[in-house]
């Protein structure tokens, strides 16, 4: 039985804000939250605008202590998965860029800015193998393949309060508990560059968001100069085996059908779009 305090990992996204106000209204008891922020050059901007808009004021409101943390290297430097990505003379590839099949390739970026984040997090509070925090995960009924995917971390015992609710709770419930609370509906969390992001979503901020949409070309283009100069095929943030620019056309022209890729949009371990 684990004795260290619950937390929930907080994406920041419709299933986390829906556990949010469960805690909130008492509903389930999680008094701690925690978001671990990638980078305020990297996670999604509007992700960041709702956690300081909303999610943070709410729950200061209800008594929910919501902790934003981040990846500190050893001389106390804040390091962040954009500057890790394009530092000068970086081979380093820690996202999941998607290989000429259009698959993502392996990625270090979810234990390195979320799990261990979270976990240090934990264990300085005296999680441990044999005192397991017990961690809450916003995973949704619709997603609930997600819960076989997840790497068991050894300083914890996961949960999942949308599925063990009665009934358990889909994506639109989430959304309902949210708007019930009067609060906005969150935009979908994850770095604003995720290779995993579906052409959906990519046509979306090509149509609304043109400058970050050029930013995510650019950094493209960057991993591709370098893997050029080092003799490598080139990467890709869609799975269409060609740039950005060319693969994703603005979201009005977007077909039905694109968005469907089942397995592959979602990050592991819920850190990552929840
Ligand atoms: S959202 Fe994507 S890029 Fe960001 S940490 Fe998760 S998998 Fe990596």
């Amino acid at each position: 039985m684990a004795t260290s305090i619950p937390a929930v990992a907080y994406g920041g996204g419709v299933q986390s804000t829906a556990l949010l106000v469960l805690a909130a209204t008492g509903r389930i008891n999680f008094p701690t939250f925690l978001f671990a922020n990638t980078g305020d050059d990297s996670e999604d901007p509007a992700t960041l605008a709702y956690l300081q808009r909303y999610a943070k004021p709410y729950a200061a409101a209800h008594g929910i202590e919501l902790h934003e943390l981040r990846r500190v290297r050893r001389d106390g430097a804040v390091e962040t998965l954009w500057g890790r990505l394009t530092r000068d003379g970086s081979r380093s590839l820690p996202i999941p860029v998607r290989m000429s099949n259009g698959a993502p390739g392996t990625r270090s970026c979810t234990a390195d800015f979320k799990i261990m984040i979270i976990g240090k997090w934990l264990k300085q509070r005296g999680a441990s193998r044999d005192d397991p925090a017990t961690v809450g995960i916003g995973i949704s009924l619709d997603e609930i393949e997600r819960v076989n995917r997840r790497m068991g971390m050894p300083y914890e015992i996961p949960v999942y309060p949308l599925l063990d609710h009665d009934p358990p709770l889909r994506r639109h419930d989430c959304a309902g508990i949210i708007a019930a609370a009067k609060l906005p509906i969150p935009p979908k969390s994850a770095c604003w560059f995720c290779p995993l992001k579906s052409p959906r979503r990519w046509g979306e901020m090509r149509r609304d968001r043109p400058s970050l949409f050029r930013s995510a070309c650019d950094l493209e283009a960057l991993l591709n100069a370098r893997r050029n100069m080092l003799g490598k095929d080139p990467v890709w943030l869609s799975r269409y085996n060609r740039p950005l620019v060319d693969a994703i056309p603005g979201a009005q022209q977007t077909l039905p059908g694109l968005d469907g890729e089942p397995g592959v949009g979602l990050c592991d371990n819920s850190s990552c779009f929840t």
